[in-house]
């Protein structure tokens, strides 16, 4: 086997070979321990009839723990300095490709359709950019790239943010978000210590598994998800309060929510924290009669 990127003497060698320097505005913040990256690609089940999506694979310390275990890995990276790079340190590992470009910019399911149609299923794996990990995730579902699941290094905050129950403190649209197309479970807390540079932040990584089956039918998921956000504007206020002023186009009237809240069984004096998604989903088929 060859001799892991992820080691800090290792890593200090391949970055004062090729006189890189991080960019802290691109969120670059490597691993540098071999465990972590085990437990990672460990936690994401992956066969040699898998294929990866990798987000950001920096100097490859992941990829690498990813090629050794899936079919093959397509990893997209911003940053064209690490190419060369990537070039040196991947080139033991013929089933990796590396894509020069933006994730948030790029047509996911026209890549796969060109290099992973071969595989079982897709998963992605990511050490991900922590300044835009939401948009990463909400782009994978609202583009319903077919995945398996996720398994991803992010924040810690934003991972207790998904994986929140009704009535706690962290609960919100992001959560309903994400819950209503996968399950989420934090799998492991990661020390500050195991990057380079360490980031400001706590970090975990979260695993994300397809849902068979969204936990309620809805008419329009986009209107169920413009209702969550609009129920937590003012995390104090009552529903009836917040989705008053938060519905689109100032049509929501007092009597036609009241209406949609009685329909459903739901009392306005309640706040959004306390509503399941299923409640949410009732909800918002209720108000898009309304409305449309
Ligand atoms: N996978 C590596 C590791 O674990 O050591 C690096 C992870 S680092 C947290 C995030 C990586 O994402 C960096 O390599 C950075 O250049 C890259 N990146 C940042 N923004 C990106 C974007 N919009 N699209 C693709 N890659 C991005």
């Amino acid at each position: 086997m060859n001799k892991d990127i992820a080691t800090p003497i290792r890593t200090k060698e391949i970055l004062e070979k090729h006189g890189f320097s991080f960019k802290k505005s691109l969120g670059q913040n490597f691993l540098i321990d071999p465990n972590i990256l085990r437990n990672i690609v460990g936690h994401a089940e992956l066969t040699e009839r898998t294929g990866v999506i990798e987000i950001g694979p920096g100097i490859g310390a992941l990829t690498e723990h990813i090629a050794r275990a899936a079919g093959k890995v397509v990893a997209f990276e911003i940053d064209g300095r690490l190419l060369p790079v990537l070039k040196d340190t991947l080139s033991p590992y013929h089933n990796v490709e590396v894509i020069n470009q933006d994730i948030l910019e790029a047509d996911v399911q026209k890549i796969i359709d060109e290099k992973l149609s071969d595989y079982d299923d897709i998963v992605v794996v990511a050490n991900l950019p922590y300044y835009i990990t939401t948009p990463i995730i909400m782009k994978f579902l609202l583009e319903r790239i077919p995945l398996r699941g996720m398994v991803i290094m992010m924040q810690k905050e934003v991972a207790d943010r998904i994986t929140a129950e009704p009535g706690t403190k962290s609960y919100g649209s992001l959560s309903i978000a994400i819950q209503y197309y996968m399950d989420a479970e934090v799998a492991m807390i990661v020390p500050k210590t195991v990057f380079m540079p360490q980031p400001n932040v706590e970090s975990a990584v979260l695993k994300l598994t397809k849902k068979a089956e969204p936990p309620v039918d809805v008419i329009d998921e986009e209107f169920l998800f413009e209702v969550a956000r609009g129920s937590f504007v003012q995390r104090r206020k009552t529903l009836l309060n917040n989705l008053q002023t938060s519905l689109p186009d100032g049509k929501a009237k007092k009597e036609d929510i009241l209406l949609a809240l009685n329909e459903t069984g739901i009392e306005a004096a309640r706040r959004g924290e306390t509503l399941t998604i299923e409640e949410f989903g009732k909800l918002s088929n209720a108000l898009y009669r309304d409305f449309h």
